[in-house]
């Protein structure tokens, strides 16, 4: 019998109704003939409300302790969601991560997945049970509840399907995964086929229709993905393995990311050894460092900036300021007023043009440029974020809007 993980994000169980249409959808696949394994998110908001509460009291809370609170929005979610598929006469059990279990390793609030069991869900499948799974959380081997990163419920979803070896659709509140994010840009084309390349450099650089940690697991182990609407039953898009996907263009999307701040260190000397010492400390402080630019050196000085996530970016800048003084530098800025804007496609590997025409629109809208950086299938570029959606709406205009040529293979 065909089996099939359906994962549901917060606006898909966001109230009760949503959870009956929900509930819907999986009796409907039942129908079909499907096994049926659902994977559930913390109704919409609660995350974001639980960790509020926790930063009320302290802005930078234990993250055990953060772990153990978010976990719960999920738990919930997945009681609401078996009490409404037992009251439709579908007997269901829900499940939290440990009692999979998934295990994880100790690395809290971006646990990573390390193994997962299956023959508990197989039991309850065997017994006519609807398995619902908590997404989101996990256990470690010394029963520590964890978390696997912010839209995480992705990658539980992904996760189990390989454990299972079952198809793997994602229900959330757009109709698949778009050109851009259909929200800031209403004339974006939902992408019927996507490769998992491209998918995954457009989630790591803002499209959070998937979690980039779930692409990336899905590439790996070949998990097909379908990302689709909890509110329609149209056809969504398809995450694939490159050969899959016919058509090929030079750009096959854009994205926005408003997740990132800049941090410059003012006046160091330019010399060796300057670099290390502030990455090194970064480094050693698990914090991700993405982009970096070293300005021309000028009279034997130099400055040098570089973008870290948000939610690291106090961290950073106390940590360069310390490394500021032993180096000579002037000072450190931070600036959270900036945005990453990407264009992304594999067609881009064989076709030129794509960084001029891009610059070319950046400046015809007076937007600077503050930092670049490249892969072989995107081009990003960091800008001051009150242009962010400007950059997007017009970048999309200008690559996917306009006719393109299409790469046939
Ligand atoms: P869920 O709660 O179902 O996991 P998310 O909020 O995590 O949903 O992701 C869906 C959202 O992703 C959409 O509402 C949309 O605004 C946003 N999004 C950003 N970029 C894209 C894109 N390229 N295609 C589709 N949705 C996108
Ligand atoms: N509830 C979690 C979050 O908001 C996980 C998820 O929705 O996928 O990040
Ligand atoms: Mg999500």
């Amino acid at each position: 019998m065909n089996l099939l993980v359906v994962k549901f994000g917060g606006t898909s169980v966001g109230s009760l109704e949503r959870i009956e249409s929900a509930a819907k959808k999986v009796i409907q696949k039942i129908k079909q003939g499907y096994k049926v394994v659902v994977v559930s998110s913390a109704m919409a908001g609660e995350t974001d409300r639980l960790i509020n509460l926790a930063k009320q009291i302290d802005p930078f809370p234990p993250e055990r302790e953060l772990d153990m609170l978010i976990s719960t929005g999920e738990q919930q979610a997945i009681a609401l969601f078996a009490i409404t598929l037992n009251k439709m006469g579908y007997p269901a059990k829900s499940l939290c991560g440990w009692q999979v279990p998934i295990i994880t390793d100790g690395v809290h609030t971006k646990a990573k997945v390390m193994k997962v069991g299956v023959q508990r869900i197989k039991n309850l499948l065997n017994e006519g049970y609807i398995p619902v799974v908590a997404g989101f959380q996990g256990v470690t081997e010394d029963w520590e509840i964890t978390t696997l990163g912010r839209g995480g419920s992705d990658l539980s979803a992904v996760v189990l399907a390989y454990a299972l070896g079952a198809d793997c659709e994602i229900y959330t509140d757009v109709e698949g995964v778009f050109t851009a994010d259909p929200r800031i840009v209403p004339n974006a084309k939902k992408i019927p086929r996507i490769s998992y390349e491209e998918m995954l450099e457009m989630a790591s650089l803002g499209a959070k229709v998937m979690q980039a940690r779930s692409v990336e697991f899905a590439m790996k182990y070949n998990v097909r993905i379908h990302v689709r609407s909890s509110f329609s039953d149209n056809d969504g898009t398809w995450i694939l393995p490159e050969e899959e996907v016919m058509e090929k263009v030079a750009v096959r999307a854009i994205t926005l990311d408003t997740k990132e701040s800049r941090i410059t260190v003012v006046r160091v000397p330019d010399k060796p050894g300057i670099a290390y010492k502030i990455f090194k400390a970064l480094g050693d402080a698990h914090i991700v460092v993405d982009m970096i630019v070293q300005n021309v050196s000028h009279q034997g000085y130099t400055d040098l900036s570089f973008t870290v996530n948000k939610t690291d970016a106090k961290k950073a800048e106390d940590i360069v300021r310390r490394v500021a003084s032993e180096i000579g530098a002037q000072e450190v800025i931070r600036d959270d007023n900036v945005a990453k804007i990407s264009v992304v496609g594999i067609g881009m590997r064989s076709s030129y043009g794509t960084a001029a025409k891009m610059f070319e629109v950046l400046y015809k809208n007076n937007i600077n440029i503050m930092a670049i950086s490249t892969s072989e299938i995107k081009i990003s570029c960091l800008i001051e974020s009150k242009y962010g959606e400007l950059a997007l709406r017009e970048l999309h205009s200008a690559f996917i809007e306009e006719d393109q040529d299409v790469i046939k293979y």
